[in-house]
């Protein structure tokens, strides 16, 4: 094998090695849980964040396998037409039922920076809601004077956007309309501390 060859299968050994150990510990821990856990899933909490590696649904909510229903983007962005994302919320409130819908974006965003300082192809098509918000919103964030506490302002409102966008989706619409529990949350969390903040504007219900 020369040296430019690509990484073969054997490179992550280490990684099977560790879900084989961390299943053991599982189901010594709690005899029978994959059993149960394979037989149905029951989240209350359906997780919209951003695909950032820091930003662990489960892991910062402290969470186990089935308690969160998760979609993550870049830059945790709702698109009206994102099949992808709108099929996971349809899933999500109409077959799991869940009762929460949790938008959680955060400080330090390189999605929210790209949309700002200029992305290319996809990524810049996929930028565009927050990057017409950070138009929309220029008087709001031009008093912010530190650059990085100014884009850490736009990840807040792009959190408010998407909690808006959501509470206009037909499916989260005609989930309220027929009386169903449910809330929307918007959140951001904080690379430097670990700590998730609640931004208060979440919605639960439609507007009078
Ligand atoms: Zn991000």
């Amino acid at each position: 094998m020369s040296d430019s060859a690509p990484p073969g299968p054997a490179l992550l050994d280490h990684l099977l090695g560790q879900n084989r150990r961390w299943a053991a510990e599982r189901e010594a821990s709690d005899p029978g849980y994959f059993d149960r856990l394979s037989h149905q899933q029951s989240p209350e909490y359906l997780w919209i964040g951003c695909s950032d590696s820091r930003v662990p649904a489960n892991v910062i909510t402290g969470l186990d396998p089935g308690e969160v229903f998760v979609h993550r983007n870049i830059a945790n962005v709702v698109h009206g037409a994102d099949i992808n994302c709108l099929s996971v919320l349809q899933f999500a409130v109409e077959n799991l039922k869940v009762r929460h819908v949790i938008i959680c974006g955060h400080y330090g965003c390189g999605g929210i920076k790209a949309a700002v300082e200029g992305a290319t192809g996809l990524l810049d098509y996929w930028l565009h809601p927050v990057r017409r918000l950070a138009r929309e919103q220029r008087d709001v964030l031009d008093v912010v004077a530190d650059e990085s506490h100014r884009l850490d302002r736009l990840c807040e409102l792009n959190v408010a956007l998407q909690v808006e966008t959501l509470a206009r989706t037909p499916i989260i619409e005609a989930a309220w309309a027929r009386g169903q529990e449910l809330r929307i949350h918007g959140w951001c969390y904080d690379l430097k501390d670990g700590l998730i903040r609640n931004l208060e504007c979440g919605r639960a219900g439609p507007r009078d």
